[in-house]
């Protein structure tokens, strides 16, 4: 079988590593993208919904894709936290509005709700129109080798594509992160969340809502219209047999436990369930390979940062590569990773340990933590410094932002 020749090949066409391809392809890199699903399919049902922040949005601006997914979105104007455990003076709480995205350009708001299947089928269908990438699926990745100079991929099918730097944005599980000795660390919290769209019987205003209680967090994401995405986090077995449940049998249950917090709902759509587990990459890069999105991390969905912190490694692994080829460097070689580990060093992870903590914070009615958190939102709620770097982390933006992610 014939050998291909590109430049760079990447590996998973998620929200990830399509995206980077679409990036790298504008930017004139000869790309090849590979898949295990079929790209000329509809994308799978799914019920999860993202919130995609200011700083991601902007990403998906710059490669073409937002025009796509326009009216298909809820601008997200809120963020807002309640600590649901027993208090003697009512709950403390924080809420984060569009004001406080810190540098933010005409009409940006906090980031917007997307659905995950809409934004995989803009991805796509963008991947299909642009001329200068090179999309092969449906294709599995079997492992690589490396040679001066170059990195040989090779596929299930027998094919192999010779390239200068191999992308891993083959998810959780990633088979390039594997093939390239990669350990990883973590743990299993021993919860899932349950997940499904509802309607609302109160307006939502286009805030995201979380009620911390000891058993677990509750959200409410808002959808068009009056309807809001749920997770409801519960013990691992709860949520997975709730989803099997009839829908009236969990509304009844959702509206005794949470209308007080979120008015009434109505299941409308398919429910669903994920296992809660914290994964993390000990590296990002290996000889003439780098991974991104949830090949390095996958992280507790809490605070909605997965594929946010995703996007992150997309810019700066895109950057990283635009600086080594303008300087006439080898796109592939170990300073051109470097670059790319080392702007990613305190961001890849701190995400991950940030909501590890959250949730174990939150997760109890301890004596001993309740004032601490409760002094945390109240702090984070009243002083506008702390405010403002909060809303800075969450929506991803402000300084420091990889090219692709800078208000235009
Ligand atoms: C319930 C839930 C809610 C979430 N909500 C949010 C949210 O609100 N905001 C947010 O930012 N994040 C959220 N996340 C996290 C988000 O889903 C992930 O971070 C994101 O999907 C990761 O994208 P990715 O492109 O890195 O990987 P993936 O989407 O997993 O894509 C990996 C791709 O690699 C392909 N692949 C795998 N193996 C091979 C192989 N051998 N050969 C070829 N192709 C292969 C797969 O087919 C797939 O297309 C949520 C997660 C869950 C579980």
């Amino acid at each position: 079988m014939a050998q291909r020749e590109s430049e760079i090949v990447i590996v998973g066409a998620g929200p990830t590593g399509a995206s980077l391809a679409l990036a790298l392809a504008q930017a004139g890199f000869e790309t090849v993208l590979l898949d295990a699903r079929d790209l000329t399919a509809t994308p799978p049902q799914d019920t999860r919904n993202f919130a995609i922040v200011t700083g991601s949005w902007r990403l998906l601006d710059a490669v073409g894709i937002t025009p796509a997914l326009e009216g298909e979105t809820q601008p997200l104007h809120g963020l807002e936290a309640v600590d649901g455990g027993t208090h003697w003076f009512g709950a403390p709480r924080v809420l984060f509005g569009d004001e406080d995205v810190p540098e933010r350009g005409e009409g940006e708001t906090l980031g917007h709700m997307v659905e995950a299947p809409k934004l995989q089928a803009a991805l796509d269908s963008a991947i299909k129109a642009t001329g200068k990438l090179t999309h092969l699926s449906p294709v599995r990745f079997a492992g690589y080798e490396t040679q001066p100079g170059k990195v040989i991929v090779r596929l299930e099918d027998g094919e192999t594509i010779s390239a200068r730097l191999l992308i891993g944005a083959d998810g959780v599980n990633s088979p390039v992160r594997t093939a390239a000795g990669i350990p990883t660390e973590g743990r299993d919290y021993g919860k899932s969340v349950f997940a499904a769209n509802v309607t609302l019987s109160q307006p939502h205003g286009g805030v995201a809502r979380q009620l911390f209680t000891p058993e677990g967090p509750f959200a409410t994401l808002p959808l068009k219209g009056d309807r809001a995405n749920l997770a409801w986090y519960m013990k691992r077995g709860a949520p997975e047999a709730m989803a099997k449940l009839p829908a009236e049998e969990v509304e009844a249950e959702l509206n005794h436990r949470f209308a007080h917090f979120a008015g009434e709902m109505k299941i409308d759509g398919p429910m669903g369930s994920y296992p809660l587990i914290l994964k993390i990459a000990e590296r990002l890069i290996d000889d003439r390979v780098a991974l991104v999105g949830d090949a390095v991390r996958r992280i507790n969905p809490l605070a909605g940062q997965g594929l946010n912190q995703g996007f992150r490694d997309v810019g700066a692994l895109y950057d990283a590569i635009i600086e080594a080829d303008r300087a006439g460097l080898d796109i592939g070689s170990p300073q051109t990773l470097s670059a790319y580990q080392v702007s990613r060093r305190f961001g890849a992870n701190s995400a991950a340990l940030a909501m590890d903590g959250i949730d174990r914070l939150f997760s109890n009615d301890a004596a001993l933590t309740k004032p601490v958190r409760g002094l945390g939102l109240m702090l984070a709620d009243r002083i506008p410094p702390v405010r403002r770097a909060l809303a800075g982390v969450a929506s991803a933006s402000g300084h420091g932002l990889p090219s692709l992610m800078q208000p235009r």
